[in-house]
């Protein structure tokens, strides 16, 4: 027996709902915002990602899917979104259009993590990119797109945590506090922070050891270190925020895990999942375009992880709208009603009502059986008589009332029923069937 490869998971037609929910949602917050989409590879080379990451994080240490093709190039799973739209930016110079320009995507991300609720080894990020402004104004809106869509979705008990992390300048000076005041724990309590001293200082702030997270609770804080442009970036982004009414926390201790952020960082959490609580992050990466070799342009971006928001939404015992799009299944008796429920169909379709049509002559008892199960509000049913009368019978699935009507009238009846509720028409000759 195959099974899906560990961590990786099937989108079954039951889940299917909520993907389109929170896709539907997603783009319709692109489009209030003006983002236009974008794809790029699920693949690319590897020194993207060495170059963007940086070789020191967990995601190019321990994480990548990385594989020689048949060619001999060594390439990578895309295991984040921004570089590789960074990658494209660069390629197509994007940067001949008017900046910033706004984008978005969709896209799997591969980790190879140690799977878990809500930690996949393949899961979708909802992206967009700002490239090309250092305006503190596009920061706000990456936290106000991030919010809006959780908040539009209808999850609650979230919170915004925010932080700045300051430039090259006096992060390095951070650091250097950092270092001091970590040497004088002789030693630290994971091995983990003991490599990150070394590494990458700032993670020893999120490690989430609590030996470790008393250690850093009494850390310095950088809010003291930035610099006077880091500080008004982020003080402006504060009041921002405030105008946006978006109720976010101050945190310190956030750095998030790749190499190319600076100051702004953020994420949407939710309140109560432990240790996978993000549903989405971001931050701004002014060097990240000119580090990849095109020319400098400074920029902001988030992602959200759509299985943990659909993981979120169902906690919450939060329901998207009605799972099957079709409104209506179409029943038939006989071979010639099939031929004529063929074209019925198709002129429902061409009238924008999706239609479920019944297979494998079946009795009419199983067929409308089946369009119970699927939950479709409405039969239409073709038999001897109605082809002769040219008519058809409709069946309100809940009530289990039919009425016959005129086949020609079918499609502006249940058009006319969207807007009404009810059934036209006289008795049918059928019987209930159940
Ligand atoms: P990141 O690129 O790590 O900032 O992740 C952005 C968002 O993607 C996170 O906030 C999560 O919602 C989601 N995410 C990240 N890693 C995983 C994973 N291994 N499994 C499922 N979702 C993830």
């Amino acid at each position: 027996m195959f099974k899906a490869p560990r961590g990786m998971k099937d989108i079954l037609p039951a889940e299917q709902h909520y993907w389109k929910y929170v896709c539907d949602e997603a783009t319709q917050i692109s489009r209030l915002y003006g983002y236009e989409r974008i794809d790029t590879p699920a693949l690319e080379y590897t020194g993207l990602f060495l170059r963007s990451v940086g070789e020191e994080t967990d995601i190019v240490e321990k994480q990548m899917y990385t594989f020689e093709d048949r060619g001999g190039d060594s390439v990578t799973l895309r295991p984040e979104g921004t570089a590789p739209v960074c990658r494209a930016y660069i390629e197509h110079g994007l940067h001949n259009l008017p900046q910033p320009i706004r984008l978005c995507y969709f896209g799997s991300i591969f980790r190879y993590e140690r799977p878990q609720a809500g930690r996949l080894r393949q899961h979708q990020q909802f992206g967009c990119e700002a490239i090309g402004s250092a305006d503190p104004l596009l920061d706000a809106e990456m936290v106000d797109m991030a919010w809006r869509l959780c908040t539009l979705l209808g999850l609650k008990d979230l919170t915004v945590q925010l932080n700045s992390i300051g430039c090259q300048v006096c992060r390095s000076r951070y650091v250097q506090q950092l270092r001091t005041y970590y040497s004088s724990y002789a030693d630290l309590p994971c091995p983990d922070c003991r490599k990150r001293l070394q590494h990458n200082p700032l993670r020893l702030l999120d490690c989430k050891n609590p030996p470790c997270q008393e250690i850093a609770i009494k850390a310095p804080r950088i809010w003291e270190s930035l610099c006077d442009e880091c500080r008004r970036h982020f003080d402006s982004l504060k009041d921002y925020l405030a105008r946006l009414q978006i109720p976010y926390e101050l945190n310190p201790h956030l750095v998030r895990g790749l190499d190319y952020y600076n100051r702004t960082v953020f994420e949407i959490q939710a309140m109560d999942t432990g240790g996978q609580n993000a549903l989405g992050g971001g931050g701004r990466y002014d060097g990240l375009i000119e580090l990849l070799g095109g020319k400098p342009a400074p920029a902001v971006g988030f992602a959200m992880g759509i299985e943990r928001i659909i993981l979120n939404l169902q906690k919450q015992s939060m329901q998207p709208p009605a799972r099957n799009t079709a409104r209506v299944f179409l029943a038939y008796v006989g071979e010639d009603a099939k031929r004529a429920a063929l074209t019925l169909a198709d002129d429902l379709r061409q009238a924008e009502i999706g239609v479920v049509v019944a297979v494998d002559g079946r009795s009419l008892k199983a067929q409308l059986k089946q369009a119970n199960s699927l939950g479709l509000p409405q039969a239409v049913i073709i038999g001897q008589d109605e082809i002769q009368s040219r008519s058809v019978t409709v069946r309100d699935m809940a009530r289990g009332e039919q009425a016959s009507i005129p086949a020609e009238q079918l499609v502006s009846q249940l058009k006319a029923q969207s807007a009404s509720g009810g059934i036209a028409g006289t008795n049918s000759t059928y019987g209930t069937g159940s």
